[in-house]
C-alpha cells in the first residue's frame, strides 16, 4: 500500500505525502514548510490550500474537505482533523480490504485556533511520533496558557517590551489568541499577519490586534518568528514558546527570559492515546525517536521506525 523512498509515497494511487522537494502529486498534510513544497498537483484541506498559496503563490491543488471522501488512483482517500494548526490534516487511505492512517503532525489537547483533532480506527498506523520519549510529557495546557498570560502581564506592568517569539503558522495565532482574550493588546511581525487573516477567512477569532513596526511599544505584546532580533532601545521581556520548553534549561538554550511550553505536537502521553483509539494491527513511527517503537512493542502492539528504504506490498 505504501513505500519508503526518502519520504512517504502510498503506491497504488503513486501519491507523495508530506515531501519538502517537488512532486507530480503529492497530499500535504498542513502548511509547514518542512511538509510541502511547489508540487505539480497537490491535495490537501481548503484551509492548507489557502495558506500554501499564500506561502508559495498560486499552485493547481486539488481541496479535498474533511471527512468528504475522494476516489484518487484506486483507494478512496479521506481527511480528518490533526488538531495541529489550521487545515491540518490526517488522512485515511482505504482499498475496499485494508485502511491505512498517516497522521501527519498532530496534537489531541485543546486548541484556541485549531479544528478538534479525529482519529478514525485503521489497520495500518504510520504516526508522527516526535515527542515519543517518556521526557516529553507537557504541563497541562491550562498552566501553559496561565504561565503565559501571567508573565507577559508582569512584563507590560513594568513597562517593558514582551516580546513572544513562535512560528508565524499556528503558535502565533494561538499565542495571539491567548493574549487577545486575556485583554492584552497585541501586535504581530508583517510574516505573521497574512497568515492570521487566512485564519480570520476561515472564521477564526484571533480578536483585535495591530501591526508591528519594529518600534519600542510599552504596554503590548509582539508576537515575532523565532530569532527576530532585539529591539535597539526599550527594555524587553523575550519569551518562546514552544514544547522544546519542558526542562528548566531551555530558556538559555533558545536564549529567552521566559520558555513556555505549549505544543503543537502530541505528547507522549497523547501519542500512546493516539495509537489505543485507531486501535491499528501494524504501526510505523516517524519523525521520532526510534524508542519509541520498543515502547509500543513492549505495551504488545506490531511497531518499528520508519524511515529506512522499506517496500510494502499490501495490495
Ligand atoms: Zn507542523
Amino acid at each position: 500500500m505504501f513505500f519508503w523512498d526518502n519520504g512517504l509515497r502510498l503506491a497504488r494511487a503513486d501519491l507523495a505525502i508530506d515531501f519538502s522537494r517537488r512532486q507530480p502529486r503529492a497530499f500535504i498534510s498542513h502548511a509547514h514548510s518542512d511538509h510541502m513544497a511547489r508540487h505539480a498537483y497537490a491535495l490537501c484541506t481548503p484551509a492548507t490550500a489557502a495558506l500554501y498559496h499564500c506561502r508559495l503563490g498560486p499552485r493547481p491543488t486539488l481541496e479535498i474537505p474533511y471527512r468528504e471522501p475522494i476516489q484518487w488512483g484506486g483507494l478512496r482517500l479521506t481527511t480528518f482533523p490533526a488538531g495541529h494548526c489550521l487545515g491540518s490534516a490526517m488522512l485515511l487511505a482505504e482499498d475496499g480490504e485494508q485502511s491505512l492512517l498517516y497522521t501527519g503532525d498532530f496534537k489531541l489537547s485543546p486548541s484556541a485556533t485549531a479544528e478538534p483533532a479525529e482519529l478514525p480506527q485503521a489497520d495500518i498506523l504510520i504516526i508522527e511520533s516526535t515527542y515519543g520519549h517518556p521526557d516529553y510529557r507537557l504541563p497541562p495546557r491550562n498552566q501553559a496558557v496561565e504561565e503565559l498570560v501571567d508573565r507577559v502581564g508582569n512584563a507590560l506592568s513594568e513597562g517593558a517590551l514582551a516580546v513572544i517569539e513562535a512560528y508565524p503558522l499556528g503558535k502565533a495565532q494561538e499565542v495571539t489568541r491567548l493574549l487577545t482574550a486575556a485583554g492584552i493588546p497585541v501586535l504581530q511581525h508583517p510574516a505573521i499577519s497574512p497568515i492570521s487573516r487566512i485564519y480570520e477567512s476561515f472564521g477564526v477569532d484571533l480578536g483585535e490586534y495591530g501591526l508591528w513596526t519594529g518600534r519600542p511599544d510599552p504596554g503590548r505584546a509582539a508576537v515575532v518568528p523565532p530569532r527576530t532580533r532585539p529591539l535597539d532601545r526599550g527594555r524587553e521581556v523575550r519569551f518562546a514558546v514552544t514544547g522544546w520548553a519542558n526542562s528548566a534549561s531551555a530558556k538559555y538554550r533558545l536564549r529567552v527570559d521566559h520558555a513556555i511550553a505549549l505544543s503543537d505536537h502530541a505528547d507522549y502521553d497523547q501519542l500512546f492515546e493516539a495509537v489505543r483509539r485507531v486501535a491499528p494491527r501494524t504501526i510505523y513511527c516517524t519523525h521520532g525517536p526510534e524508542s519509541f517503537a520498543d515502547r509500543l512493542r513492549e505495551a504488545g502492539y506490531d511497531a518499528r521506525p520508519l524511515g529506512r528504504p522499506l517496500q510494502r506490498t499490501l495490495f
